[in-house]
């Protein structure tokens, strides 16, 4: 018995991060964390750091630093360390990757895996994006719920993000460009990034992806 990964997942908006994320944090027993959530879950309950949130996300900007760190700090915890995640939307700022750094002293990353499609597709995939309200889970309008609008999983209302409108992702995808970009040569530089083809069906972007891990992680390292 070892510990599970400790992975961060990069990748354009419509990437499949969130679909990804989830399927190998199941697979090794780990959490997933997806500041994306977080933050709707809380604009959804009307917190004020979630409604702040808000604004940054239905514009399609990025949450400030320093209101992203205040919230996800809480969750790493020494547990959660030693038992390994899935990061999925942080870090996407290179101050947010540096603090990441910081918190992880002593539990370092496994591996970052960056999950590659390019903009023409992505940009293909988000207009029919539709997702979850309640647990995240998320459908196209090419491959919808059983039934229509409301989740398989959970029951919750299936329905298009808020920040899924045309301009909000234009926006996002040129801030991808500028500050997440930058991300990818930080993680190279220490030794840690792969790069995954993530065009396909998603089974076999998951095969690619375990097979990354598989090659980088060691269970019984510290
Ligand atoms: P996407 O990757 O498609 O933008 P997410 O669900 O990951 O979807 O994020 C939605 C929005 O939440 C982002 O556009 C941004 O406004 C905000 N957000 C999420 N994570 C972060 C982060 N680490 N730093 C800043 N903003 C974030
Ligand atoms: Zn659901």
């Amino acid at each position: 018995m070892g510990r599970g990964p400790r992975l961060v997942l990069l990748g354009r908006q419509g990437a499949g991060k969130g679909t990804q994320a989830q399927l190998l944090a199941d697979n090794y027993g780990v959490e997933h964390l997806s500041t994306g959530d977080l933050f709707r879950a809380a604009a959804a309950e009307g917190t004020s750091a979630g409604l702040e949130a808000k604004r940054f996300m239905d514009a399609g900007e990025l949450v400030p630093d320093a209101t992203v760190i205040r919230v996800v700090e809480d969750r790493f915890t020494g547990d959660f360390l030693n038992r390994g995640f899935v990061l999925d939307g942080f870090p996407r700022t290179l101050p947010q990757a540096e603090e990441l750094h910081r918190v992880l002293d002593g539990h370092p990353l496994d591996l970052a895996l960056d999950l590659e499609v390019p903009t023409e597709i992505v940009l293909r995939r988000i207009a029919g994006r539709r997702v979850c309200e309640k647990c995240g889970a998320t459908y196209h309008v090419d491959m919808p719920p059983a039934t229509e609008g409301v989740c398989d999983s959970c029951g919750g209302r299936v329905v298009q993000r808020d920040d899924d409108t045309e301009e909000a992702v234009q926006r996002r995808l040129e801030l991808y460009e500028q500050e997440t970009v930058p991300i990818i040569d930080f993680y190279c530089n220490l030794g840690k990034l792969s790069a995954v083809d993530g065009i396909g069906e998603t089974d076999d972007v998951f095969k690619r992806l375990v097979d990354q891990v598989e090659q980088h992680f060691d269970p019984q390292s510290p």
